[in-house]
């Protein structure tokens, strides 16, 4: 049998919460006994993601964000969804430095740094019902794991 873990949080689209979403998640992996880099590549997609699903998804009302949390063996993935306003054209939101809200001072990364940060990216949305983000890394690539089971 695989060896596996969930977890699901909801929590209201405020930027107050996006600290606890990416210490939450932070929190989860470290059964996976990741190194101090790739609990900061996660951190840094989840908070992309979450800061994505609250200013855009949403806009200034305040709505529901989830996040769910799967580990199967040493991969781990993180879903944010969002039941906002949705992206009408996927390929076109992720290209580097696309926005829809250069007034704010976006620059338009976040979807790179997930890309670049962790090892897949897939995004499912629809206008007018929402949007979900299905990140995953593969957490102590190309390092021994030691368990008792292996001295
Ligand atoms: P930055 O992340 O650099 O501050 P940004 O948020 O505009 O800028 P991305 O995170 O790459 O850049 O997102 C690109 C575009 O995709 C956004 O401008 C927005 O139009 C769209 N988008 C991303 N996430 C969502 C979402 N959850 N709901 C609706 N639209 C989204
Ligand atoms: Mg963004």
């Amino acid at each position: 049998m695989k060896n596996t873990n969930e977890m699901e949080i909801r929590f209201d689209s405020r930027s107050a919460n996006e600290g606890f979403a990416r210490v939450a998640v932070a929190s989860f992996m470290t059964q996976l006994n990741p190194t101090v880099e790739e609990v900061a590549d996660v951190k840094t997609a989840v908070s992309e993601a979450v800061t994505n699903a609250i200013i855009h998804g949403y806009g200034d009302e305040n709505h529901k964000v989830c996040i769910r949390c799967r580990i199967e063996e040493n991969v781990f993935q993180v879903e944010v969804c969002d039941s906002g306003k949705g992206i009408e054209n996927i390929e076109e939101a992720m290209r580097p430095m696309y926005t829809t809200k250069p007034e704010q001072d976006r620059s338009g990364m976040g979807f790179a740094f997930m890309e670049a940060f962790m090892d897949s990216v897939e995004v499912e949305s629809e206008p007018g019902k929402g949007t979900r983000v299905k990140m995953k890394k593969t957490v102590g690539k190309g390092r021994e794991i030691w368990t008792t089971q292996s001295l």
